[in-house]
C-alpha cells in the first residue's frame, strides 16, 4: 500500500458529498470536488513534466485552487515547496535557485520576474491569481478529473519549507510523506477531531501551522473548514456560532480580545481555540478564559519538527506554558554548552525526537548533521525547562538568549516580570552591545496608553524581584513590536535598531 500522505489523509474518506471546504465566497467544495480538482491539478503537473521528486514551488495568495494544488503536487508524487508570499524577486532568486523546481506557480504580477528566475533552472512558469484564476486554472480546466495518485514510501519527501532565516540563510526543511502524516495523525486524536468540526482557517498557507496542522488534521478526520483569505476579526466573529474550532496564532487572539461581542455567548458553539508559532501571553490567556469560559490551548512546533507538544485536551491547559510532549515524541533539555541533560526545571536547549522531525536539510549535510544529536535528537535552537509535573516551557530562542557581564539572562523571565506590571500591554526584552558587559539588557515595552508607565517606575518595580545583573540597563517605549506575519516578535529587528544605544557609535 502507498505511503503517499494524501492516500493516507483521506483513506477514510467515503462520504463524498460531504463538505470538505466552504470558501469565504460562500463556495461549497465538497470531498468529491477536492478529488476531481486535485486530480485536474495532479494531471496539469504530469503534463508539464514535473515527475516524481520534483519540486514544484509557489508564490501565490491563499485560495482554494492554491490549496488544491498541494493536494495535487502529493498526488503526482511531486515535492511541494510554498514561498512565503511577503519575498521579493531578489530573496526568490536564492530560492529557486536553491531547490531548482522543475514548475513554479506565481501570481501574474510576478510572472515576469519569475520566468526570469525560472530560465536560470530550467523551470516552467504557470500563474494563479488571488481569486484562483490563471494559466494553470485554465489548463485545470480542460484536464481530466481522474488521477491515479502516484506511490510514495514513508521516507521520499512530501515538501520542503523554508525557515524564517532571522540569522543566516534561509534553510529548506524537508518534510517526508511520514512525518506529515504521522503529526497529523496524532493531532486529530490528541485534539479529538471528528467529522462533525468545522474550523475556522484564517492562517496563511505557506507556513506549517496553516498548511499542515490546520489542513492536514481537518482533512484526515473528514472535517470541513471555513477558509478566509487572511485573518479578519469581523468576520470570525460572525462564523464562530457555525464553526467547533479556531487555530491561530497569539496575535488572533489578542484582537479578538478587542472585539466588542467576543463573550461566552458568541463562542457557545466553539469547542476548541488552539495558539501557536508565537508565545501567547498568559495575560491573553487568562482574559480569553474570563471572557469566553474556554482556555486557549497552546502547542509548540517550528518548520523542521512539526508539533511537538501540546498542552492537554483534558487537564490543564497552562498558561505561559506550552504543554507536554505530544505521543510518540521525546523532548529532553541539554546544557547549550557541555550537550550534557539536565534535569526538572532546569532551563537549557530543547531537543526533540519522534516521527514527526525533519529528514534534514536540503543540500546542506553540514548543517543537517550539525544540528542533529548523534542519538538522533533534533536540537530545536528554543531554550527552555520542563518543569516538575513534565509541562514544557519555552524561554526563548537561544540566540536571543542575553549573556552581560559573563552571565546568562533569559529574555523571558525578565517579560514576565514587565508585563506583569499595571500599564504594560508587552515587552520584549533585548540585549544590544554594551562597552563594558558585552551586551546590555534593554527592555522594548508596549504600554497600554500612552505615559501609562514610565523607565523610572519600570525599573524601580524590578529591584526587589530580580538579581541586579538582569534589570534592563535600559527602557524604551513602543508603539507596537515588530512581528512576522506568523505573529514572531523579530527581536533581530530590535536588536538592529537600538544596536547604537550604549556604544553612541
Ligand atoms: P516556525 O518554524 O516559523 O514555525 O517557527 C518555530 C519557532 O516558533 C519555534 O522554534 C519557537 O521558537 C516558536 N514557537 C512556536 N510555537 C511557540 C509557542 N507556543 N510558544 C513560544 N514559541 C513558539
Amino acid at each position: 500500500m502507498s505511503d503517499n500522505l494524501f492516500d493516507r489523509l483521506v483513506r477514510n474518506t467515503t462520504d463524498l458529498a460531504r463538505t470538505a471546504i466552504e470558501n469565504v465566497d460562500g463556495t461549497i467544495y465538497s470531498y468529491g470536488d477536492l478529488f476531481d480538482l486535485s486530480g485536474r491539478l495532479a494531471n496539469v503537473l504530469v503534463q508539464q513534466g514535473v515527475k516524481p521528486g520534483d519540486r514544484v514551488a509557489v508564490q501565490i495568495e491563499k485560495s482554494v485552487p492554491a490549496l488544491m494544488l498541494y493536494l495535487a503536487t502529493l498526488r503526482a508524487g511531486a515535492v511541494y515547496l510554498p514561498l512565503n508570499t511577503a519575498y521579493t524577486l531578489a530573496e526568490l532568486d536564492y530560492f529557486i535557485g536553491d531547490s531548482e523546481p522543475s514548475l513554479i506557480v506565481c501570481d501574474p504580477a510576478s510572472e515576469k520576474g519569475m520566468t526570469e528566475l525560472a530560465a536560470k533552472v530550467g523551470a516552467k512558469v504557470l500563474t494563479l491569481d488571488p481569486l484562483g484564476k490563471g494559466a494553470l486554472m485554465d489548463a485545470a480546466a480542460k484536464a481530466p478529473t481522474s488521477f491515479n495518485t502516484v506511490a510514495r514510501k514513508g521516507d521520499d519527501l512530501a515538501a520542503i519549507l523554508y525557515t524564517s532565516g532571522t540569522t543566516g540563510r534561509s534553510k529548506g526543511a524537508m518534510l517526508t510523506h511520514d512525518n506529515l502524516h504521522s503529526n497529523a495523525a496524532t493531532l486529530v486524536d490528541y485534539w479529538r477531531f471528528t467529522k462533525d468540526d468545522v474550523l475556522i482557517h484564517a492562517l496563511p498557507i505557506y507556513h506549517t501551522h496553516g498548511l499542515f496542522v490546520a489542513t492536514n488534521v481537518i482533512l484526515f478526520s473528514g472535517a470541513s473548514m471555513i477558509f478566509l483569505p487572511k485573518f479578519d476579526p469581523e468576520r470570525i466573529m460572525s462564523l464562530m456560532p457555525r464553526a467547533t474550532a479556531l487555530m491561530g496564532v497569539p496575535t488572533f487572539y489578542v484582537r479578538l480580545l478587542q472585539h466588542p461581542n467576543l463573550n461566552k455567548e458568541s463562542v457557545k458553539n466553539m469547542r476548541l481555540f488552539v495558539s501557536g508559532s508565537a508565545p501567547l501571553l498568559a495575560d491573553t490567556h487568562r482574559e480569553w478564559s474570563a471572557k469566553t469560559g474556554h482556555a486557549i490551548l497552546e502547542r509548540y512546533g517550528m518548520t523542521e519538527t512539526n508539533m511537538n507538544t501540546s498542552n492537554p485536551y483534558e487537564g490543564d491547559r497552562v498558561p505561559g506554558a506550552v504543554g507536554f510532549p505530544l505521543p510518540g515524541v521525546t523532548v529532553r533539555i541539554s546544557d547549550p554548552e557541555t550537550g550534557a541533560l539536565l534535569g526538572a526545571d532546569e532551563i537549557g536547549m530543547i531537543e526533540v525526537k519522534g516521527p514527526n522531525v525533519f529528514k534534514g536539510y536540503w543540500r546542506m549535510p553540514e548543517k543537517t548533521a550539525a544540528e542533529f544529536k548523534p542519538d538522533g535528537f533534533f536540537i530545536t535552537g528554543d531554550l527552555g525547562k520542563i518543569d516538575a509535573k513534565g509541562y514544557v516551557h519555552i524561554v526563548g530562542r537561544g540566540k536571543d538568549l542575553i549573556i552581560t557581564g559573563g552571565f546568562n539572562v533569559y529574555p523571558k523571565e525578565i517579560e514576565s516580570e514587565i508585563d506583569a506590571m499595571p500599564g504594560v500591554f508587552e515587552s520584549a526584552v533585548i540585549g544590544v552591545p554594551h562597552p563594558d558587559f558585552g551586551e546590555g539588557v534593554t527592555a522594548v515595552v508596549v504600554r497600554t496608553k500612552a505615559n501609562a508607565i514610565d523607565e523610572k517606575a519600570i525599573i524601580a518595580a524590578l529591584q526587589d524581584r530580580l538579581a541586579k545583573f538582569k534589570q534592563p540597563k535600559k527602557v524604551i517605549f513602543m508603539d507596537d513590536l515588530p512581528r512576522n506575519t506568523m505573529g514572531k516578535v523579530q527581536k533581530n529587528v530590535l536588536r538592529d535598531q537600538f544596536a547604537k544605544l550604549f556604544t553612541n557609535g
